[in-house]
């Protein structure tokens, strides 16, 4: 599916824009100055909203099937939405290059629009299935066979993480899940390991200048946790740490079942508890 189609120069204004026949020594009255600085602005990125409208305008699937159409490339993580704009992910750019580049007769929204509406005609017993199936599918299946023989050779190169494998010392590498990123080991099939990825911040932790991680909940609210909390350290805030950040407990903190476990067990312990007593500068 292409979904940004670049714009062609406006041949007319190329034209009204070639100057009028002159004299030498003739008097040109100025007829109107009009100051304007302009910029050449990208289109802004589609939004879940502005995209069915799109798809509408262009004839390209239908009410029922936009949301899924949304989901599954979200799902597959060839696009991402950032703060409600749908941006094309690395993954993504590749895959549609690879279409473009290889079904360019049918990755195209003329084709879509087209097909539709022959599927419209069969649905209205205008046509027959199996012919306009088949007028599709044959010339399409020998490219497919084609494309898979040389697709053979690409390959997705994966991002390696600085985190090593506890079970084989390779660098585990980023992966994409149903449920965002994660850790997984780059010996499979014979290492299985795996594991959430984690995220630290730039800001050091304010109680101890430890890494501060990023977590989220079960609700998906996210929160800031220093990587040595339990063990050392008990700083865990709603809010990020902002550089040089001086430590005030806050009056509301994140309630997690298992790090509230936790944190009391360890506190039971007096050389835990100088740490952290420490560590507040009291
Ligand atoms: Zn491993
Ligand atoms: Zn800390």
């Amino acid at each position: 599916m292409i979904l940004y189609v670049e714009g062609q120069d406006d041949k007319e204004e190329e034209l009204n824009a070639n100057l009028p026949s002159l004299v030498q020594e003739q008097e040109v009255k100025k007829q109107k100055l009009d100051a304007k600085q302009s910029f050449t602005q990208p289109p802004p990125r589609y939004t879940e909203a502005s995209l069915v409208k799109a798809l509408e305008e262009k004839g390209i699937g239908r009410p029922s099937t936009y949301s899924p159409t949304i989901t599954t490339i979200l799902e597959r993580r060839y696009i991402e939405k950032i703060q409600k704009q749908l941006s094309p992910t690395e993954l993504g750019r590749i895959v549609n290059n690879l279409l473009i580049e290889n079904f360019s007769d049918i990755i195209n929204v003329e084709f879509t629009a087209k097909m539709e509406n022959e599927f419209d005609q069969i649905a209205e017993g205008n046509e027959n299935w199996k012919h306009t199936i088949r007028t599709f599918y044959t010339p399409f299946e020998k490219v497919v066979e084609k494309v898979e023989k040389e697709l053979e050779h690409v390959e997705l190169v994966e991002e390696v993480s600085d985190v090593p494998c506890e079970k084989c010392g390779k660098m585990m590498v980023i992966k994409y899940g149903k449920y965002g990123k994660f850790l997984a080991c780059p010996g499979y099939p014979e290492c299985k390991n795996a594991k959430p990825l984690v995220e630290t911040i730039e800001v050091p932790c304010p109680k101890c200048g430890a890494k501060v991680q990023i977590r989220k909940t079960k609700k998906k609210r996210n929160y800031y946790i220093c990587e040595n909390n339990p063990k050392s350290c008990d700083y865990i805030s709603w809010n990020k740490p902002k550089p040089g950040e001086k430590w005030e407990e806050p009056e509301e903190k994140p309630e997690l079942e298992e790090t509230k476990k936790k944190t009391k067990t360890k506190r039971k312990t007096t050389a835990k508890k100088k740490t952290s007593v420490k560590g507040r500068k009291k």
